[in-house]
């Protein structure tokens, strides 16, 4: 993927439009960030943009309808990581994430190469053969994304990757998310700590009431004018919004 536009996206359930003429673009190696109070419809944007939720508009990614790929060509280019994740999954971890290949029809030596590399990159190989239904809302969480990264999929769409996690696994997870996008992917992610949105993102689009208030740099949208806007919320004077959400923690090695 070099380009990912959605055009005069829309969105309507039950009568109620739940996203409004929004304009998105993303360029490959660019980490996007989506933010917004509850219920802006950044979840329904990540649901649109995966093809799981239908839409007005048009989605394209480098140029031509993502409507018009099948989904096993769809699946290969994109990864939808969902907000709540499947809680009950009888299988180990290495088969979990192995399922992240499924779209390939490789060879089963080749999955099991792949899984091995994505097990060990995710920091998950202490956990491979243990059974996915006895980990920790955290320990899941990881699993999914690493299920996710192991299709090495031109664009990832995560939606809030870091809720269930301590801070530590937070970095490390901003920092797949990183590396992923460093590799020439994409990455389009549903974040509420904008400490991590402010760090890690190349942009971010600020979603309220289904329609975006603004997008741009993170100088440009973590500003006292659009997160009153937004959230409600008053910065104290005097301060620069960018300090009032600075990371200074990095994971020990
Ligand atoms: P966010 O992820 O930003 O918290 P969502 O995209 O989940 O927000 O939801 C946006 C709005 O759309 C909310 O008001 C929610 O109640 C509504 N909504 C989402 N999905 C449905 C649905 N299937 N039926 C009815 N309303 C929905
Ligand atoms: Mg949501």
């Amino acid at each position: 993927m070099k380009r990912l536009e959605a055009l005069r996206l829309g969105v309507q359930i039950g009568g109620q439009e739940i996203l409004r003429e929004l304009d998105l673009r993303l360029e490959a190696g660019q980490m996007l960030g989506v933010i917004g109070p509850n219920g802006a419809g950044k979840s329904t944007l990540l649901r649109a943009l995966a093809g799981i939720q239908p839409a007005r508009g048009e989605i394209l990614l480098d140029g031509h309808e993502l409507a018009a790929l099948s989904p096993r060509q769809r699946a290969r280019r994109i990864a939808w990581l969902a907000q709540n994740g499947p809680v009950h999954w009888p299988l180990s971890v290495a088969r979990i994430v192995a399922l992240g290949r499924l779209a390939w029809h490789e060879a089963e030596a080749a999955t099991r190469q792949a899984t091995r590399e994505t097990l060990r990159e995710t920091g998950l190989e202490g956990l491979a053969d243990r059974n996915y239904d006895q980990l920790s809302g955290g320990e899941k969480a990881r699993v999914l994304l690493a299920r996710a990264l192991n299709g090495k999929p031109e664009l990832l769409l995560a939606d809030e990757p870091t809720a269930a996690l301590d801070l530590a696994h937070q970095l490390e997870v901003m920092t797949l998310l990183r590396n992923h996008c460093q590799a020439g992917r994409a990455a389009i992610v549903v974040l509420h700590d904008l400490r991590l949105a402010a760090h890690y993102c190349d942009r971010l689009l600020l979603l309220k009431q289904g329609v975006a208030l603004t997008e741009g740099s993170p100088r440009q949208v973590i500003s006292a004018h659009w997160l009153e806007l937004a959230y409600r919320i008053r910065l104290r004077e005097g301060i620069d919004p960018l300090d009032a959400f600075r990371l200074e923690w990095t994971v020990m090695t």
